[in-house]
């Protein structure tokens, strides 16, 4: 019977684009290295295809696995269960076309982000989703994790640039809803819908983004502050007087810096005496030789007299400003150096920050004493990833044995400040318990009607968001 489902893919993609074994092996590994397995790799070029695909595995009851550039941090995209097929959109690579008078780009959902802001910028034009993984990560999975990173402060995560969709529904139906529209009231907004659904309600094969205008001037400076509090108040400061041209704005504490400073080949120091605390400031503009490096030199001064800042470096060079941002971007790919880890995702209001660290350093040091705490994030969007890393010389094993506590520590003070849990990866496989656990009733309700009404046959995705094999 297996050999009849490749027989009749392979019908409709060509022999050569079905892997199976050492073939589909890399495909079946998560981004967090976790090892899935699967019946085969398919890789559609056409719209057309995946849809053929997704009505072929429906028929025959096999869970499919929409899988983008396999950088998710929840393991969404990774097949666990050796009758599943993974749908890989990478040949569906397309930039469809750039507008610059409706400023917006269509593309297909296989283009990878990077090629996509690289296409954007060709015009003139910015694409405001950035984040670490811009070289490997594409715009379908993008949008359905709804992806945030370090424009959200200004222009909202990735949902607030989709303009239209298109998607091949669970039963292998295409639905084209690729308008370039910016107001379109005629009923429920459906885009919508898939964008964060982490490929439970269909997949997504285009979309029509909306673009801004590319900043012309941008400065870019790594300031030193006393804790979080000043940080927060900072933000604020900057954002008033620089008339919102605040682009990013990354907190990092101590631990956070010294883990790239520690391992990443070539980092270099941004201040001589780590801080306890630092944050990665970004302004720009669309104006060319805008001011904007003098306004930020003032905003600083005054912050210090205000006892808001401890020291700046303002970059001086492109280089220098990247170098700042390496060690933001890429650090996370360290910690597993420094032994066990538990990365956790929440999000709190803004002025709870302070609080939350706080809390949650404490909490963290009763359930596994001498653990390493890293903070860091976005913070203007109140999103502050916490890494706890095992004490050093601790046993691994021993250390992740406490997660259920430290996660306690971490998921349950983001809710109870009036946060979220999961603010920016998603749920995937990773999460799904701490849905149920923390997730509201009457929305996880919702949720499951939808999924029920798009997917009778639970074969999208079926172990992300709920873990439908699980419960069946
Ligand atoms: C170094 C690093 C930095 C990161 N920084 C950030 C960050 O700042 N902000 C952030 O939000 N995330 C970040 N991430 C996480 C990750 O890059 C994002 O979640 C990204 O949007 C995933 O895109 P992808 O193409 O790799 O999707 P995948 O990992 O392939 O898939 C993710 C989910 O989307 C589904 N999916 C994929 N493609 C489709 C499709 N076409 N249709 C329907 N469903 C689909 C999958 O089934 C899965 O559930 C980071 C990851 C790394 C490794």
């Amino acid at each position: 019977m297996q050999d009849d489902f490749l027989a009749r893919l392979a019908a409709i993609v060509g022999a050569n684009q079905v892997l199976t074994g050492a073939d589909a092996a890399p495909f079946a590994v998560s981004a967090r290295r976790v090892r899935g397995d699967c019946l085969a790799v398919v890789r559609p070029g056409t719209t057309q295809e995946v849809a053929d695909v997704v009505r072929l595995a429906a028929s025959c009851a096999v869970p499919v696995v929409p899988q983008g550039g396999n950088t998710g941090l929840s393991d969404g995209a990774v097949p666990r269960g050796p009758g599943v097929l993974v749908l890989s959109l990478s040949r569906l690579n397309a930039v469809l076309d750039v507008d610059p008078l409706n400023f917006t780009m269509t593309v297909q959902a296989g283009v990878v982000l990077a090629a996509a802001q690289q296409a954007a910028s060709a015009h003139g034009l910015l694409l405001p989703i950035s984040l670490g993984a811009e070289g490997s990560c594409q715009i379908g999975g993008n949008l359905a994790t709804n992806a945030g990173g370090k424009s959200v402060l200004k222009h909202g995560m990735a949902r607030a640039c989709v303009l239209g969709l298109e998607v091949v529904l669970p039963d292998g139906t295409v639905w084209n809803g690729l308008k370039q529209l910016r107001k379109d009231n005629a009923g429920y907004d459906l885009k919508q819908l898939f964008v964060g659904a982490e490929g439970t309600l269909g997949t997504i094969t285009a979309a029509v983004l909306a673009l801004q205008p590319a900043p012309r001037t941008t400065v870019t400076a790594f300031v030193a502050v006393p804790g979080p509090a000043q940080a927060i108040r900072l933000l604020a400061r900057l954002r008033r007087d620089s008339g919102d041209c605040v682009s990013a704005f990354e907190l990092m504490n101590r631990y956070a810096l010294q883990v790239p400073l520690a391992h990443m080949p070539g980092a270099s120091r941004p201040f001589d005496a780590l801080p306890a605390w630092a944050v990665l400031v970004e302004l720009s503009s669309c104006r060319r030789d805008d001011p904007l490096a003098a306004l930020l030199e003032d905003a600083l001064a005054a912050a210090m007299d205000a006892q808001e800042v401890v020291d700046a470096v303002v970059a001086q060079s492109q280089a220098q400003a990247l170098a700042f941002w390496k060690l933001r971007d890429e650090g996370t790919a360290f910690y597993w150096k420094e032994g066990g880890m538990l990365l956790h995702d929440p999000s709190v209001p803004i002025r709870s920050i302070p609080d939350f660290v706080e809390r949650v350093a404490q909490g963290v040091e009763q359930a596994a004493s001498g653990a390493r705490v890293s903070a860091f994030g976005h913070i203007g969007d109140g999103n502050i990833h916490i890494i706890v890393s095992q004490p050093e010389g601790a046993d691994k094993r021993a250390f992740l044995a406490l997660a259920p506590a430290i996660q306690q520590v971490v998921y349950g003070t983001a809710v109870a400040l009036g946060g979220s849990f999961s603010a920016e990866h998603g749920i995937g496989q990773l999460k799904t318990a701490h849905l149920a656990r923390y997730g509201d009733p009457v929305a996880l309700q919702l949720m499951r009607r939808l999924r029920a009404a798009l997917d009778p046959r639970g074969t999208m995705n079926p172990r992300t968001l709920f873990d439908l094999q699980a419960e069946t």
